[in-house]
């Protein structure tokens, strides 16, 4: 019983059980190329070989820039399993943001895809990584760069893994945060393992050997949801879509390999769902048992659009970068299958129950708040896969609470059955006269309507209410809408003094590097914005 959790564990039984499942990935020249988990053992093996002659030491920091294909999954696994920490980057981040992520790391290594060097030239003169790896498409690395192929080549194909203790760095990822320093968080092998497991279980994200898995979600932000280490756990076949994200290479992508469970942030999903809608017959899902919507608030209108117009299960799940990532996720439960339907998807589109091992809370001011569905509180949360500290940041100290709890700044309600619904960051809730107001629900109810694609509602300062909300819409190509017409289709569904004051029509809502709306940047182009008393 007193077995290391360790991904040496999960490495060999990928390699020992599923040495013929396939991993697909789409190179960015858009050919498919196809390798095994058999594969895949020998040359992560190689690559913990070559980072050792390379000077890595236990502990030390190995930097990955890199879109999702298979030799960035050798380097998920070959780097922690010599004792390095995989610390993947983000590539939509500012040149500032990266040198600071690098530095504050003390990345020994960086493993690079040829096509992302550019990004690399940006910032390359603030950082000393001391060696930088090129995976490159045919032909040598460029001169002053390491060639991945050339340094693994001459490596044994075996390696005994350098992991003294289950709770040994197996990983580091910074939260790409819209206000603020970004914070790293440090994976152990054994919350690496337990992360694993409680993902896979049915009523989580239900992953087995039956599986064909496409994380879209990128293998840079929180390691993909970390599917890359329970797919190698159950051995699931892994199809990677590289650096080609748009809705129609997608869809080829599910269509071609009989994806049977995909990930995403909503973004790609409604992007996806529009392509679906013009196209409905021009592509094959029937394998496609459920696509993972997380990162930000799946809109309830989409995941009925999915059920109703296409036959396609949306499960909405909600985490965090501090929580590897996975804390709640949407299942109905038996006793709600008698529902009305129109209920049904209202729980749908909550973020679900908290998976085996992740305990939560409200916090009001007054105390623990009611799960009855309406108290709203400040979402807690506890477990083996949960950080307990920021690397090397005492400054952010106080979002982990004296008894062992983790501030997740998350507002939400938890109802009786247990089902939580994120009603707003706390820095985003509106407040009213004193009434809060919850920017997420009239987003969701604004992408109900048939001409808008996108909403942010974000507080503006009023005189006399101290703050309203103002709707920031992008509408569909070609569609129309007044600001009255979405004041009438909000109606029925909030209190007056809920709705928007006004609304603000744009081409684009600003983003964050992981796709969510960055409502700071609106906030800040809104600020001189005048309301009418
Ligand atoms: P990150 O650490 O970058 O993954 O960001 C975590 C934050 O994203 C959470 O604290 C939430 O505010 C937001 N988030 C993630 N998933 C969801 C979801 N399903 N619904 C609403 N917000 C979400």
């Amino acid at each position: 019983m007193e077995y290391p959790l360790t991904l040496a564990h999960i490495f060999e039984r990928a390699g020992k059980y599923f040495g013929k499942v396939e991993l697909v990935s789409r190179r960015p020249d858009k050919t498919i190329h196809r390798t095994t988990y058999g594969e895949f053992h020998k040359r992560a093996q190689k690559l913990s070989n070559a980072l050792q002659r390379l000077g890595v030491k236990k502990g030390d920091r190995v930097a990955t820039l890199a879109w999702n294909h298979e030799r960035h999954m050798e380097a998920y696994f070959g780097i922690p399993l010599m004792g390095g920490v995989l610390h993947t980057l983000n590539p939509r981040l500012s040149a500032a943001d990266l040198s600071y992520i690098m530095n504050h790391a003390d990345d020994r290594v960086l493993l690079i895809d040829d096509v992302l060097l550019p990004v690399w030239e940006r910032f390359k003169n603030d950082v000393h990584a001391r060696h930088v790896v090129v995976w490159t498409h045919g032909g040598p690395a460029p001169a002053g760069f390491l060639d991945y192929e050339q340094l693994i080549e001459p490596e044994l194909p075996s390696f005994t893994p350098q992991i003294d203790d289950e709770q040994q760095a197996a990983g580091v990822c910074y939260t790409s945060g819209t206000t603020g320093r970004p914070k790293g968080v440090v994976y152990s092998h054994r919350s690496q393992v337990l992360h694993s497991m409680s993902a896979c279980l049915p009523d989580a994200l239900g992953l087995s050997m039956q599986d064909v898995i496409l994380p879209v979600v990128p293998m840079f932000h929180v390691n993909a949801w970390s599917i890359p280490f329970a797919a190698a756990m159950v051995g699931s076949k892994l199809v990677f879509p590289g650096p080609h994200l748009d809705a129609l290479s997608v869809l080829q992508l599910l269509h071609d390999e009989k994806v049977t469970v995909a990930a995403g942030v909503p973004t790609v999903w409604i992007a996806i769902l529009e392509a679906l809608d013009k196209e409905p017959q021009r592509w094959n899902l029937k394998a496609l048992r459920q696509m993972v919507v997380g990162g930000s608030a799946a809109p309830q209108a989409m995941i009925e659009g999915y059920q109703k117009r296409h036959g396609l299960h949306v499960l909405h799940a909600w985490g965090m970068t501090e929580m590897s990532p996975i804390g709640t996720i949407c299942r109905i439960k038996p006793s709600l299958h008698s529902l009305p339907e129109a209920d049904k998807f209202r729980v749908h589109a909550t973020q679900g129950l908290a998976v085996p091992l992740v305990d939560v809370r409200a916090m009001a001011e007054s105390g623990e708040a009611p799960w009855d569905g309406k108290t709203m509180g400040e979402l807690h949360v506890r477990g083996p896969f949960i950080a307990r500290s920021y690397f090397n940041n005492p400054v952010e100290a106080d979002k982990f609470t004296m008894d062992g709890w983790f501030r997740t700044g998350d507002i939400v309600t938890i109802d009786p059955e247990g089902y939580v619904r994120i009603t707003d960051r706390s820095k985003d809730l509106i407040k009213s006269g004193g009434e809060w107001i919850s920017s997420v629900d009239l987003e969701n109810a604004l992408m109900g309507h048939p001409a808008v694609k996108e909403a942010a509602v974000v507080a503006v300062k009023h005189p006399k209410w101290d703050e309203r909300p103002v709707a920031c819409v992008v509408l569909r190509e070609g569609a129309k809408a007044t600001p009255e017409d979405l004041t009438h289709f909000l109606e029925p569904m909030f209190a007056k003094f809920q709705l928007p004051d006004a609304f603000v029509f744009m081409q684009a809502i600003p983003r964050t590097a992981a796709g969510k709306f960055l409502k700071s940047a609106l906030r800040e182009q809104l600020k001189d914005f005048k309301l009418e008393k």
